[in-house]
């Protein structure tokens, strides 16, 4: 029986897809904080270069790939689609299991597919160095790639505690040459001021995405870089999706629900944006599932409001699913999963019921992705763990209905460097918070 379906260098999408295009209501655009006045392009030229503000606003359903970014992708991309005969026969379900594998990239998630296309629009922009955040280094990993292959300084703001605990990443974005400071550092006049006031502090994403921006504004040739969240990085995520549309039709079916887990939401978007164009303007059925950890869960138990993206309140105001930019979600594993708010666009989509949402406790996760382990092979990232969560629970209620449903879902990456969660579950130490 045919698993797997291969695409070739050839099939690499050519252009990205633009569900902003689509959308039947228009998103609500960001807000200046002071004056609660939409923002002007001009004013995010401080922190973004101008292409990259342009792609942000873009009203084109299609924007096309540079060749550069194409030679890139490359490297790794397309990416496999394998259906997991083996998961679907130990949870004996007649449900068919796809999936698309983001975890072949060099840094082992989906997280390459932005900044590779970030670094070059900064590069051909003019920019020498970019500055950004990062918990567990998934984010400043990738970044680190890109900028060396574009030629560009990084300097990475990490999660003081994700900094000192989890040390494979931060020796990656090393290898790669990157600069990387454990935040809160004293680098920035807000990591200064939070050291001041607790030396031991131990950081979270918003107070180093308030430092990366701050470093930004204060930095000559600097910009600054996002990996999740805004409508630009949403939008380079969609390779995914459309490579899986092809590869969708190789197999030979449809999917009835597709799943992703969602941090900021862009390897959720990445897959399923292309597939929402279809269930908009085609009329398909799709149930469309974003999954979080019920530890941070901004759409199942947040708020639909305009709220700061930092804890800092640098950020534009941005109309999102949050649990308020103070929140300081509690230490699970899926480091990737832990943001108080979620994509606009993404929260948009689940406003409109386009999308739904689901939460799972981590305990539950880490069964499903041991399960998936030792039948698939691949050891699943924590956060890629709570899709397949999910897309058990939907399977074994297809057991249960006696129904043939067609799932697909992302694998955004491989845990190969987050094996201690899987030692703390395995040795019974895992808890849900
Ligand atoms: C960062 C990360 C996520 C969460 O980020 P999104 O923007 O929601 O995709 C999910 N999976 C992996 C493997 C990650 O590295």
């Amino acid at each position: 029986m045919r698993t797997r379906f291969d695409l070739t260098q050839a099939d690499i999408p050519k252009q990205w897809y633009n569900l902003l295009a689509d959308l039947p209501e228009p998103l609500p655009p960001p807000l200046h904080p002071g004056t609660k006045q939409p923002v002007p392009p001009e004013a995010l030229l401080a922190i973004f270069p101008e292409n990259l503000v342009q792609q942000e606003m873009c009203p084109d359903r299609f924007v096309e790939i540079p060749e550069a970014v194409r030679e890139i992708y490359a490297l790794w991309r397309p990416t496999p689609l394998l259906r997991a005969v083996r998961f679907e026969k130990a949870l004996q379900t007649p449900a068919h299991i796809y999936y698309k594998y983001e975890g072949v990239s060099p840094a082992g998630s989906h997280k390459v597919n932005t900044s590779v296309a970030q670094a070059y629009f900064n590069k051909i922009a003019g920019t020498k160095r970019l500055a950004t955040e990062t918990g567990a280094g998934q984010w400043g990993s990738s970044l680190a790639l890109a900028c060396k292959l574009f030629d560009l300084e990084c300097t990475v703001y990490m999660v003081k505690v994700s900094y000192q605990q989890k040390p494979y990443r931060r020796m990656l974005m090393h290898t790669w040459g990157a600069t990387v400071h454990p935040s809160p550092s004293d680098q920035t006049n807000y990591g200064r001021k939070l050291l001041a006031e607790d030396p031991n502090c131990q950081g979270s994403l918003g107070i180093a995405i308030s430092e990366a921006i701050e470093d930004t504004v204060t930095h000559p040739h600097t910009k600054y870089s996002l990996g999740s969240v805004l409508n630009h990085v949403c939008l380079h995520q969609t390779v995914i999706g459309l490579e899986a549309l092809k590869q969708m039709e190789l197999a030979g079916e449809e999917p009835d629900a597709l799943f992703g887990c969602c941090g900021g939401g862009s390897n959720f978007a990445g897959l399923v944006f292309p597939f929402l164009h279809k269930k908009i303007r085609e009329g398909k059925k799709y149930r469309i599932v974003g999954v979080e950890p019920t530890a941070c869960p901004s759409m199942t138990k947040g708020e639909l409001r305009y709220d700061f993206g930092d804890t800092a309140e640098t950020t534009p105001l941005l109309m999102m699913y949050t649990l308020g930019h103070k929140f300081m979600p509690p230490p699970i594993h899926a480091g990737g999963l832990r943001y108080h708010g979620m994509s606009p666009l993404v929260s948009h989509a689940l406003k409109l019921r386009l999308i739904e949402a689901e939460a799972y406790h981590q305990t539950e996760v880490f069964e499903r992705a041991t399960l998936f382990a030792r039948t698939e092979g691949i050891v699943p990232a924590p956060e890629s763990a709570h899709a397949i969560a999910a897309v058990a629970a939907e399977a074994l209620r297809a057991r249960e209905a006696g129904q043939k449903r067609v799932i697909l879902f992302n694998l955004s990456g491989h845990g190969l460097l987050d094996l201690s969660a899987y030692e703390s579950f395995l040795n019974g130490k895992l808890q849900d918070v």
